[in-house]
């Protein structure tokens, strides 16, 4: 995804809307238009107000509501993600993050 959408992105759970946290893990330069725009590939985005968090993994954001992101094949690319960034991700979240952590 673009940096420049975090200027857009709200948090999509129900009644929350917030604007959102972005700590990103890896990103490249990418040519647009003439214009060097970076384009991030790994990153967690995380709410202030309803406390959860979304991956950023190979470039899409993924925010799904909280049941898609419980069960299957995204889950386990989610916990994937906690598991490659746990060094760089904060506690609260590895440790009980919403809606789910890595314990
Ligand atoms: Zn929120």
């Amino acid at each position: 995804m673009k940096r420049w959408l975090m200027e857009i992105l709200i948090c999509p759970a129900k009644e929350c809307r917030s604007e959102l946290n972005l700590e990103v893990y890896k990103s490249h330069e990418i040519e647009l238009e003439d214009n060097q725009v970076e384009e991030i590939d790994e990153a967690l985005l995380t709410c202030p107000k309803c406390t959860r968090w979304y991956p950023v993994i190979e470039g899409i954001a993924c925010m799904l509501p909280d049941n898609l992101r419980m069960t299957g094949k995204q889950h386990i690319e989610e916990v994937k993600f906690l598991e490659r960034w746990k060094e760089r991700i904060d506690s609260p979240i590895l440790e009980n993050g919403t809606p789910f952590g890595l314990s």
